[in-house]
C-alpha cells in the first residue's frame, strides 16, 4: 500500500492507473478505523481495480465548539488495517495541503443540508460537500463508497454528485454494528464504560420503532415519542432529534411509507454525540 501525502502525488498515482486502464474506487474517511471503515474498504475492492482511502480530519466540517482538536487519531494502526484490507493508496494530506491560506470556496447543497444533523451543526454539510468535491477532483474515482450510518451525508453527496455532474457512481454500505447493536463509530471511543453500556439504547430504540411501525394505528408522532422516551430513560442521554423521514428527500413523513427512515441523534452527558438510523416498514 502506498502512503500518499500530496495532491500532486495522488494525481500521478491516479494517472498511472488510468493509463493502465484500471478503474478506481474511493472511500473517504476521517480515520481511527473500525469494522465499519473496513467494510467500506472491502466493498470498494469489489467495485474497482484499485482502492484509494482518504484519511483527513476535515476542519471545515467541524463547528467552533466541536471535537476537531480531540478527534481520535492513530495513523500507524490505521495504515496497517488499511493495508490488510487490500487498500492500494492511503491518501493522507495535511490541512495546509487541502486548504491553502487564501481558500474561499464552498459547496452548498442547500435543501438536504438543512434539517436533522444540519439543524444543530450549521455549516457541517457545506464542509463535507466541499471536501468531498475536492477529493473527487483529486482522485477522479469511478465509484465512491459511503456508509449508511451517515444517512444525511449520503443523501447530500448523492444530490451533489448529480447536480454537479460528477462522472462517478456512489455506492452505499449498510451500517456495521457492535455485537450488542451499537453502530460502530470513531466517536464511541469518547464513551466511558458505563455510557458505552447504556448506548445500546439507541439501536434498541430503532428496533422498537420498527416494531411499532408495523402497526398501522401507531402514528409517526407516537413512534418518535416512543423512541425519544426509550433513549431518555438512560441517565445522561438526551435526544437531539428522532424523526421519521423519507429516505431520499429527508422530508418529515406524515405516515410510514415505502421508503421511510427513522433517523436519530442523541447527546450523552452533553459530551458525546451519537447518530443512528433504520428503515421502517408497514408490514
Ligand atoms: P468517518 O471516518 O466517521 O467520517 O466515516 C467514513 C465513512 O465510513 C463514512 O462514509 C461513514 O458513513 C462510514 N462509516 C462510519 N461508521 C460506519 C458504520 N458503523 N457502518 C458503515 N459505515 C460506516
Amino acid at each position: 500500500m502506498r502512503r500518499v501525502a500530496t495532491i500532486a502525488e495522488m494525481r500521478q498515482c491516479r494517472d498511472d492507473w488510468r493509463r493502465q486502464g484500471l478503474s478506481v474506487a474511493l472511500a473517504p474517511t476521517m480515520g481511527f478505523f473500525h469494522e465499519g471503515h473496513l467494510a467500506l474498504m472491502r466493498r470498494a475492492k469489489t467495485l474497482a481495480d484499485r482502492v484509494v482511502v482518504s484519511l483527513f480530519v476535515n476542519p471545515l466540517q467541524f463547528g467552533p465548539n466541536e471535537d476537531l482538536a480531540s478527534y481520535p487519531r492513530d495513523l500507524e494502526r490505521d495504515a496497517a488495517l488499511a493495508a490488510e484490507a487490500g487498500v492500494d493508496a492511503l491518501f493522507i494530506p495535511t490541512t495546509s495541503e487541502m486548504y491553502g491560506a487564501d481558500f474561499q470556496t464552498k459547496v452548498v447543497v442547500s435543501g438536504l443540508s438543512q434539517g436533522l444533523c444540519g439543524a444543530s451543526r450549521p455549516g457541517h454539510f457545506d464542509g463535507v460537500a466541499t471536501v468531498v468535491t475536492k477529493l473527487f477532483h483529486i482522485v477522479a474515482p469511478d465509484v465512491a463508497v459511503f456508509g449508511e450510518k451517515d444517512f444525511q451525508q449520503l443523501a447530500v453527496l448523492k444530490r451533489m454528485a448529480a447536480d454537479l455532474h460528477f462522472n462517478l457512481r456512489i455506492v452505499s454500505q449498510p451500517i456495521v454494528r457492535e455485537q450488542d447493536g451499537l453502530a460502530m463509530s470513531s466517536r464511541n471511543s469518547y464513551l466511558t464504560a458505563a455510557e458505552r453500556q447504556s448506548a445500546v439504547c439507541l439501536s434498541q430504540s430503532l428496533a422498537l420503532a420498527k416494531q411499532l411501525a408495523r402497526d398501522e394505528s401507531v402514528s409517526v408522532a407516537a413512534i418518535e415519542q416512543a423512541v425519544t422516551e426509550y433513549i431518555e430513560k438512560q441517565p445522561g442521554f438526551v435526544v437531539e432529534y428522532a424523526s421519521v423521514v423519507d429516505g431520499e428527500s429527508l422530508r418529515h413523513a406524515d405516515a410510514v411509507g415505502q421508503n421511510s427512515l427513522l433517523a436519530l441523534a442523541a447527546r450523552v452527558n452533553g459530551r458525546v454525540r451519537l447518530i443512528d438510523n433504520a428503515m421502517l416498514r408497514r408490514s
